[in-house]
């Protein structure tokens, strides 16, 4: 597999501010008001034309929902979603009509997500015949080209989905969301239910119609190899926010949040010969209902000092188009301790002023 190119410039295409979703807990015989639970809190970001982002974490940090809220999948709490420069995310259903078109996604478990009584052409004609007035005849060839294109026989097209393997299953998923002819794809998890062999050529088949199309992704994984061979840039999430946004080769060449540096560092090595320091987190990930006090990830951070659980850190630019959200990469003068290396490895921080990026 070859990475894609590390940089690209375009005006963006998506821009999410201060997006959030909560969701209403409510417990009782009268179902009383019993809390919230914090998928996604004040996240902002933008996505450029041909670009793919990144969205890494771990099991429910918020991920999945942050895509369907951007989609409008559901619905956000608060914050703004800006496509092509036009805000869409107070439009009702008939106004929203035309940009559901032009944003699709592809989910985690092709199977699931694929209707199983209707046949593979059907599940690929239909946003077309949702969002077009095209003849019969257009839509069977305009289906036996998304066909072709992703890889699957015409011969497959009377099929029902049980009868794919979930690679191919998967590659009908892309059929279908390439079928309206969209600008952004969601991908959510789209190669984590295959097999190792099947996920290559799937990132194959997506960098493939990038090029061609020139789409942009938000790709959605918790495998940070994937995540590191399709993205241009890289978001890293925990509890609901994210904590660490930048260029893939910065992320992975020197990641400077401590809880990017730790899911870096939880990758295998292939290299036997090749030592490589780990940061171990302590503790399990806080409950997205009980967020606690300060920054979010001061529970299980070897390097949280006092300020960190009083006052939460806002994603500020901490080198050049790098923003990371932790009080140690803020300017030396307005922090307490920062992390040297060698303390770092022993998960203690140090009273110096001295701020290394990576
Ligand atoms: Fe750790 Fe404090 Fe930085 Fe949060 S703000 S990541 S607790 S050092």
């Amino acid at each position: 597999m070859t990475p894609v190119e590390s940089t690209v410039a375009s005006a963006p295409l998506l821009e999410v501010e201060a997006l959030t979703k909560h969701y209403d807990l409510r417990g009782g015989i009268f179902a009383r008001p019993a809390g919230k639970v914090h998928a996604v809190d004040e996240v902002s970001f933008a996505i450029a034309e041909g670009e793919t982002l990144g969205l890494v974490g771990e099991s429910g940090c918020g991920k999945s929902t942050l895509g369907k809220t951007l989609l409008r999948l559901v619905e956000p709490t608060a914050g703004s979603i800006v496509w092509r420069g036009r805000r869409i995310d107070q439009l009702d259903s008939g106004a929203m009509r035309p940009y559901r078109r032009e944003m699709q996604a592809v989910f985690q478990d092709p199977y699931a997500s694929l209707n199983p009584r209707m046949r593979a052409a059907d599940i690929v004609a239909e946003p077309i015949r949702n969002f077009e007035q095209s003849g019969p005849a257009e839509i069977r060839e305009r289906v036996a080209a998304l066909f072709d294109r992703v890889g699957l026989r015409a011969e497959q097209m009377p099929r029902y989905p049980y009868e794919f393997s979930g690679g191919q299953r998967q590659r009908l998923g892309i059929a279908r969301a390439l079928a309206p002819r969209p600008k952004l794809i969601v991908c959510d998890e789209p190669v984590s239910a295959l097999d190792v062999s099947v996920q290559a050529q799937v990132i194959n088949l997506l960098v493939d119609l990038q090029r061609e199309f020139g789409l942009s992704y938000l790709f959605v994984a918790h495998d940070l190899a994937v995540v590191e061979h399709i993205s241009h840039r890289v978001a890293v999430m925990y509890l609901g926010r994210i904590v660490e946004l930048t260029s893939t080769r910065a992320l992975f060449g020197s990641p400077l949040h401590p809880y990017a540096e730790a899911l870096l560092a939880a990758v295998p090595v292939p290299d036997p010969t090749v030592r490589r320091e780990r940061l171990i987190l302590a503790g399990d990930v806080p409950s997205p209902i009980k967020i606690p006090t300060g920054c979010r990830f001061h529970t299980r951070c070897p390097y949280a000092f006092d300020r960190c659980r009083v006052e939460e850190p806002t994603l500020k630019e901490a080198a050049p188009a790098h923003l990371v959200a932790c009080h140690l990469r803020e300017a030396p003068a307005s922090v307490g301790p920062a992390i040297r290396s060698d303390d770092a490895q022993r998960g203690k921080a140090t009273p110096n002023g001295g701020v290394p990026h990576g």
